[in-house]
C-alpha cells in the first residue's frame, strides 16, 4: 500500500540552502520536511572551497554580491562561530599581475563597504612565510574559513529540534498537478523514490520549495517550468597539511587557481570553472590538477611540492543571464534567484502557466545561504498566511547534536583535556577516539539516521585524513559489529562503498607520498582481505548458506 504524507512545506534538497530554509521555517513554528536524494551536502554545499567571503573577490565584477557577502559573513560569524575559523584573508599580487587592478582594489572595496588594509610586502611575508618572494602587493581583508558540513548539519539539527523532519536518500521524481482550473495549477502530490530501497511514496504538500541547487532546473521541469541554468564545474585540491593560516587570494580578476583556504587541519586549493552539460558525471580531471598546481605555485611556491590527499569537483548553481559574456562563467552573477512560480518570472506578475504553490531558490553562495533562506521563508510564510518574522540572524546556530566531533583537531583537544582511561584511538589522522564514535552512533540511531560508515563520515572526520579511510574504516566497522549496528556482510559493503568513494577523490592526485598511501591501502584491502573479490565471496557464501538450509536439494544435486 502506498504511504501518503501531508506536510505544510516540502523542501527539495538537503544542501546549505535547503537545511537553512528548514531552520528558518522551524524557528517560525512552520512544519516542514526536507527530502534529499543522497545525504546532507551531497551537492555543491559539500564540494566547495569553504571560503566565508568578505566580499572582496566580487568588488570588481559584482558589487551587490560583494556587499551582500560582507553583511552576511558578519552575521554568520556571530551566530555560528563554532562552524567558522576567523582566519582573515590576504589578497596578494605577484610580479606580472595587472597594476591597474591592484590600484583599483582598495577604492572598490571601500565602495562595497569592505574593510581592506594595505600591507607592505615584508609585513605580508612575515604573516605568511609561504608566500612567493615575487609578491609585489598585499591587502588584508575579513575573509574566513567555514566548515559547510558543520553548518548544514547544525541547520538541520536545529530545525529538527524545532519540529522539522529530514529524509535522506529520498528523491522527488514527479509532481502531480491539479489542472482543474485552466492556467492556475498547483502541486497536489509529490512522488518520492527512496533511492536505497527503490520504494516510492507520495507527499501531499502545502508549499513546495525547490532548493535543489544545480538540479533546480530539473526539479522545476517536473512542474513543466523551464529555468535557464548554467552548470559551471569547479575542481579543488586538498593538501595533506595546513599551508597558510590566512585565506590567500590572488589579487587579479577572478581566474583559475587563485584561492587557498585553510580548512581545519588541511588547506583547500582551487578552483577551475568549466561549463558542463551532465550533472551525473562530475569529477576532477588530471589536466585540471596539473593546471591548478602550476597556477597556485606562482602565489605560494610550496603548492608545487605539497602532498595532496584528494581532489573533488562541484557544480555551481548559476542562473543564466542574457547579458553575460559568452564562455566565461565567472561573469555570471553569484547572486541568488528566488522564483515565485505563481508569477511571471521576469515581471513578477501573475502568469498564464502558473504553479501556485511552488517556489525555487537557487544561485548564491554558502556565505549568503542564511539570507537566501530568509527571503524564501518570507515568501513561503506569506503563501501560508503566517506573519511570524525571521529570527535566524539573531538566534545562535547551536544544536544539541554531538557536532564537535566533526571539527578536525577538536577531538584531539577534547582528548588531551579529558583522556578517558581505556579509550582507544580509532582514527590517528584526525585523532578520534572510540568513545566519540560510540556517542555518534547512539545519536544517529536516536535520530533515525542510518548508522553506517558513510553517515559517520558525514557527521565526523572519518576517512578525511591522509590515510583516506585505510585504518579507521576497519576499526570503526569492528566497533559497529561489536555494538550490533551491523551484521552479516554489511561490514564489507560499508568498507567497500567508503573506500571506493574515497578512491575517486585520490585518483587525480596519485603521485609521491599519496601514491604510496594508496598502494598500502590496496595491499591491505585487496591482497590481504580480498575486498576486490568481496562480491564473488559473498555469492559463494550465499550458496553455502542456501546449501545448509536445503541439504536435500544439495544431496540431489550431488547425486547427479
Ligand atoms: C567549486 C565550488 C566552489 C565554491 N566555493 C564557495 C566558497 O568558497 N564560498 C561560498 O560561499 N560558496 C562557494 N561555492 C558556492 C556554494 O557551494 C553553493 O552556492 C551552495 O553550496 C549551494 O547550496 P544549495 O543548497 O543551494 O545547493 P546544493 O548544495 O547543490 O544542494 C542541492 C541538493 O539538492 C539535492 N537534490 C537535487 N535534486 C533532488 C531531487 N529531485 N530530490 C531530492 N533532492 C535533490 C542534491 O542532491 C543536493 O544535495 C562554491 C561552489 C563550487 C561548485
Amino acid at each position: 500500500m502506498k504511504k501518503l504524507l501531508k506536510i505544510p512545506v516540502l523542501i527539495i534538497g538537503g544542501g546549505v540552502t535547503g537545511t537553512g530554509i528548514a531552520r528558518d521555517l522551524a524557528l517560525r513554528g512552520i512544519h516542514c520536511l526536507v527530502i534529499e536524494k543522497g545525504n546532507i551536502n551531497d551537492g555543491a554545499s559539500g564540494r566547495n572551497h569553504g571560503l566565508l567571503h568578505s566580499g572582496a573577490r566580487y568588488v570588481g565584477s559584482d558589487p551587490d554580491s560583494a556587499a551582500e557577502c560582507a553583511r552576511e559573513s558578519q552575521i554568520l560569524k556571530k551566530i555560528a562561530p563554532h562552524c567558522i575559523e576567523d582566519t582573515g584573508g590576504l589578497y596578494v599580487a605577484v610580479q606580472g599581475d595587472d597594476p591597474t587592478y591592484i590600484a583599483n582594489f582598495p577604492p572598490l572595496c571601500k565602495q562595497a563597504g569592505i574593510n581592506c588594509q594595505s600591507l607592505s610586502v615584508q609585513e605580508a611575508l612575515t604573516l605568511e612565510p609561504a608566500l612567493s618572494k615575487r609578491t609585489i602587493a598585499a591587502f588584508r581583508v575579513n575573509d574566513a574559513s567555514v566548515d559547510p558540513f558543520h553548518l548544514s548539519l547544525e541547520n538541520m539539527n536545529q530545525a529538527i529540534e524545532h519540529g522539522a523532519k529530514y529524509y535522506s536518500n529520498c528523491q522527488a521524481i514527479e509532481f502531480i498537478l491539479d489542472k482543474k482550473r485552466p492556467g492556475k495549477q498547483s502541486i497536489t502530490k509529490v512522488r518520492v523514490r527512496n533511492n536505497l530501497t527503490g520504494n516510492c511514496f507520495n507527499i501531499t504538500p502545502g508549499v513546495v520549495v525547490n532548493a535543489a541547487g544545480a538540479w533546480a532546473g530539473i526539479v522545476a521541469n517536473l512542474a513543466g517550468i523551464s529555468l535557464d541554468m548554467i552548470y559551471s564545474k569547479g575542481t579543488l585540491l586538498v593538501t595533506h597539511n595546513r599551508i597558510t593560516t590566512h585565506v590567500i587570494n590572488r589579487l587579479r580578476p577572478a581566474a583559475d587557481g587563485d584561492i587557498l583556504v585553510p580548512g581545519r587541519t588541511v588547506s583547500i586549493f582551487g578552483t577551475t570553472s568549466t561549463r558542463i552539460d551532465n550533472l551525473d558525471d562530475i569529477h576532477p580531471e588530471f589536466t585540471e590538477t596539473d593546471f591548478l598546481v602550476a597556477q597556485g605555485a606562482q602565489m605560494v611556491p610550496g603548492l608545487e611540492t605539497a602532498r595532496y590527499i584528494r581532489a573533488y569537483a562541484g557544480v555551481r548553481p548559476l542562473v543564466s543571464r542574457k547579458d553575460a559574456p559568452k564562455g566565461d562563467d565567472r561573469a555570471v552573477s553569484r547572486g541568488f534567484y528566488l522564483f515565485d512560480h505563481a508569477k511571471d518570472q521576469t515581471k513578477n506578475q501573475p502568469t498564464e502557466n502558473q504553479v501556485d504553490n511552488l517556489v525555487t531558490i537557487t544561485g548564491g553562495k554558502v556565505t549568503t545561504y542564511r539570507l537566501m533562506a530568509e527571503k524564501t521563508a518570507d515568501l513561503v510564510a506569506e503563501k501560508l498566511g503566517i506573519s511570524t518574522p525571521c529570527s535566524t540572524a539573531d538566534t545562535p546556530l547551536i544544536s544539541r547534536a554531538p557536532s564537535k566531533l566533526i571539527e578536525a583537531g577538536m577531538s584531539v583537544k577534547l582528548w588531551a583535556k579529558d583522556p578517558s582511561p581505556g579509550d582507544s584511538m580509532m582514527c590517528e589522522c584526525e585523532m578520534v577516539p572510540k568513545s566519540h564514535f560510540k556517542e555518534l552512533l547512539t545519536w544517529l540511531k536516536q535520530n533515525r539516521e542510518t548508522a553506517d560508515l558513510n553517515s559517520l563520515r558525514i557527521h565526523s572526520r572519518l576517512g578525511k585524513g591522509a590515510c583516506q579511510g585505510t585504518f579507521c574504516s576497519l576499526r570503526v566497522t569492528g566497533l559497529m559489529y561489536d555494538e550490533t549496528y551491523i551484521k552479516g556482510s554489511q561490514g564489507l559493503d560499508n568498507i567497500k562503498f567508503l573506500l571506493e568513494e574515497r578512491f575517486k577523490g585520490q585518483k587525480p592526485v596519485l603521485w609521491g607520498s599519496q601514491l604510496a598511501q594508496a598502494e598500502l591501502n590496496e595491499g591491505i584491502f585487496c591482497s590481504f582481505f580480498g575486498l576486490d573479490m568481496a562480491d564473488q565471496n559473498r555469492v559463494d557464501n550465499d550458496m553455502v548458506d542456501q546449501d545448509m538450509a536445503n541439504p536435500g536439494i544439495k544431496g540431489q544435486a550431488n547425486g547427479k
